[in-house]
């Protein structure tokens, strides 16, 4: 690292840390518990980590902890059926839309009967039964592995989450038992279901966050280990989605405030994705009434100010434009 290289990092790592700062006192919002185990989460935790595309590291607070992925592993999921399938088969099953409904919200598109997007909870659920369909009993080792390389490290999961799901899911097994009355979803709807709920509990911590949103931001390769993990056309695709319906009914609004593809967790996980410049990954569990992590849109909000993140920042001169300043 040269000495001016050096000098913008401690930079952005004072940014990191004036943020953790800024918002360590807001404790607006409450943990999820209506999957009964996320409610043992301390609510006091709280991690930033910034993770470059070419690889630099920023962290602070609890970076190191481990919680479960649940919503955020939707982009990733949906990434691994589109080039499992093709973009036009998975279109066959989910759509491209914001629904403006909650994550959980039980509809489907009148004309098609096709969940209204892959980051709500039915597209989700529809995508993890494609990906079921294609890779049958290997599915969940699959996914362990594209999510590891994406993060950089071998991932594990929380089998007690995952149970406590799997107990309580009825709402998701709802849903996932429509889409089987439609013909959405391939026969073996409860298997896939199961990998749903094994697929929400892998457990990640803040900073494997930003490296899988960096792998993304760095058009598909991990910045970190230097593997190619997605496809490029597919990283345009998941990068989309995210920043349409990432948010869920809060789509719009993070749109207009933060301007960058993004995807929150019922756990407290937020990741934002500037293309080719860097990801944002925070870590606060307690929750707005959308589901979102309230310290984790503060956070992004004033580091997209801050940086000039937003799509259409007058500052923002495209993907270039932090690089040299980074
Ligand atoms: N496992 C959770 C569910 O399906 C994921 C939801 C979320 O993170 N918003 O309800």
């Amino acid at each position: 690292m040269t000495e001016a290289t050096q000098e913008r990092s401690d930079w952005l790592q004072d940014l990191v840390e004036s943020m953790y700062a800024k918002h360590v006192a807001n404790h607006s919002g409450e943990i999820a518990t209506y999957i009964p185990e996320l409610g043992k989460a301390d609510p006091d935790d709280f991690g930033i980590c910034v993770v470059t595309a070419d690889g630099r590291i920023h962290e602070t607070g609890e970076s190191n902890k481990t919680f479960t992925i649940q919503s955020i592993s939707k982009p990733f999921t949906y990434g691994m059926a589109l080039e499992a399938y093709g973009p036009d088969e998975v279109a066959r099953h989910v759509g491209v839309e914001p629904s403006g409904d909650a994550f959980n919200s039980i509809e489907l598109e009148p004309a098609t009967n096709r969940p209204f997007n892959p980051m709500i909870n039915a597209g989700a659920i529809t995508v993890t039964a494609l990906l079921y369909d294609y890779y049958g009993d290997e599915a969940f080792e699959q996914l362990m592995a594209r999510f590891s390389a994406a993060a950089g490290r071998t991932l594990d999961y929380d089998e007690s989450v995952y149970r406590s799901e799997s107990r309580t899911g009825h709402r998701n097994r709802a849903i996932g038992h429509l889409l089987l009355n439609f013909g959405m979803v391939p026969e073996k709807i409860d298997a896939a279901l199961e990998l749903y709920f094994k697929q929400c509990a892998i457990l990640v911590n803040c900073r494997d966050l930003a490296i899988m949103g960096a792998t993304l931001s760095n058009l598909g390769n991990n910045p970190v280990t230097g593997q190619e993990v997605y496809d490029i056309d597919r990283v345009k695709d998941m990068l989309s989605i995210m920043f349409t319906c990432g948010m869920y009914d809060y789509s719009g609004q993070w749109a207009y405030k933060v301007g960058v593809p993004a995807k929150s967790g019922v756990a407290g996980g937020v990741v934002a994705v500037v293309n080719r410049q860097l990801s944002i990954a925070s870590y606060s569990p307690r929750l707005d009434l959308r589901g979102n992590s309230c310290r984790g849109i503060d956070v992004c909000v004033d580091l997209a100010s801050e940086l000039g993140l937003h799509a259409f920042d007058c500052m923002n001169e495209g993907s270039s434009y932090l690089k040299a300043l980074l």
